[in-house]
């Protein structure tokens, strides 16, 4: 195994209160040292490949708490082979994958074949989410204990609400037991039903059918109060509505266990993306409006919003070139989640630290795993960034196979250069050699 010394970087670890320019040394595939302060690790084995990060910044490898790898059974839309190497090249060393796989990921099967082909054919670290019901049928719960042994991290019916309240009171209540969160889906299906895009002017001038936002906030609601009478670890995925990151933030004052995430295009864009009837812009919560996009900012900087997840759901051509009604939900969102996030830093949304937490600790600690730290014996996994980067959004150029993406042609600042995971040099758009 390699051994790397990245020096002189400007180290961002939250979690150890480090911000400062230093070096760290990955042997192993552990972090075995890291230091503040310019040249203060120094090796004269040759065998040891020296990074210089000099002007450029080094944070724990991102971990992704929701994504979409599509593998077993939609192959052709992405694998874990080619979904992990797209996650490398953003940054990420753990990546977190949903469940609505083919079979579905809801008995330890499938969650082992997924751990297992992760671990053969992986760029960086799968944790799968496990299903909260069979089939994600919403009708009875799936085996959460088996799964949890098998190695998921977490359990949600990604993609589809679970409809029936009492169902989803008993996986709260079985999250007490297995410590991993219940994540919510939130979506009324009913009021959602035949929805494309966010409800509103807009759609109505489209002729489009609607999704209101109080589809999502009476879900975030009413799964709120499933938490507060259960006591159970709630964590709501994609946030995306002003009235949900209120809902959130209320919860989490009257101290109830609730979590959330949003995503780069939540806080990124609004519904005029899909204008022009342009599906790279239909998502599942869709795009909302201004307002809305402020108010998860407003989230994100008071903490009400926990976690910055990319939601990756890459499809095939054909799932987004055909008319709008029929396409496919879902923005492939790996390669480029950090530029888009590292703008809530220029914009004084938050600081770079608080970005680099809810992009590394934050969700490792909602997940109880150990990542997103470069604390000295844990997993060797690191992410260098340039800052100064600037390049130009190409989809064709997407390591990942979907190339559906609403930020084609965006010009954007920041960038990972060299991806390490476990000591492994999973991306490397810098030295080239490594
Ligand atoms: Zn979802």
């Amino acid at each position: 195994m390699t051994e790397i010394l990245i020096k002189n970087g400007h180290i961002t670890d939250p979690l150890q209160g480090i911000d400062a320019v230093g070096c760290v040394l990955i042997t192993g595939g552990k972090i075995g040292k890291i230091s503040v302060g310019a040249d203060s690790i120094n090796v004269s084995n040759p065998a040891i490949s020296v990074v210089n990060a000099t002007e450029l910044f080094v944070f724990p490898g991102f971990v992704d708490m929701h994504t979409h790898l599509r593998e077993p059974g939609f192959e052709y839309k992405e694998t874990i082979r080619t979904g992990t190497l797209a996650a490398a090249k953003g940054g990420f060393t753990s990546v977190c994958s949903m469940p609505n796989t083919k079979p579905v990921n809801d008995n330890e099967t499938v969650t082992e074949f997924i751990v297992r082909k992760a671990m053969m054919e992986g760029y960086c670290d799968v944790f799968p989410i496990g299903a909260i019901t069979k089939g994600q049928e919403g009708k009875e719960l799936a085996e959460m204990g088996m799964m949890k042994t098998a190695g998921c991290v977490g359990f949600s019916d990604d993609g589809k609400p679970v409809v029936n309240s009492l169902i989803m009171r008993r996986a709260l209540e079985y999250s007490k037991v297995f410590s991993s969160p219940v994540i919510s889906h939130a979506e009324d299906a009913f009021l959602s039903e035949g929805g494309v895009m966010n409800e509103g002017y807009l759609s109505t001038i489209l002729g489009l059918r609607g999704i209101p936002a109080e589809a999502e906030i009476i879900m975030i609601k009413r799964d709120i109060d499933l938490a507060a009478l259960t006591g159970g670890r709630l964590h709501v995925a994609h946030v995306s509505t002003a009235g949900g990151v209120r809902a959130i933030r209320e919860a989490k004052k009257d101290g109830i266990k609730v979590t959330a995430e949003t995503c780069p295009h939540y806080f990124s864009i609004t519904e005029d993306a899909v204008n022009g009837y342009n599906t790279n812009g239909k998502v599942n919560p869709p795009l909302r409006t201004q307002k809305d996009v402020e108010a998860v900012r407003e989230g994100l900087n008071d903490d009400t919003i926990d976690a910055i997840a990319t939601d990756h759901a890459p499809h095939h051509r054909d799932d987004k070139m055909c008319e709008f009604d029929r396409a496919a939900f879902g923005i492939s969102g790996f390669e480029t989640a950090f530029s888009l996030s590292i703008r809530l830093v220029h914009d004084g949304v938050l600081t770079l630290s608080r970005l680099i937490r809810k992009m590394t600790c934050e969700p490792a600690a909602i997940l109880s795993i150990d990542k997103g730290t470069l604390r000295e014996g844990g997993d060797g996994d690191i992410v260098v960034v340039d800052m100064e980067a600037t390049f130009t959004v190409e989809s064709e150029r997407f390591l990942s196979k979907g190339k559906n993406t609403p930020f084609s042609g965006w010009q954007l600042k920041g960038q990972p250069v060299l991806t390490i995971n476990r000591g492994r040099v999973t991306y490397d758009n810098f030295t080239g050699r490594l």
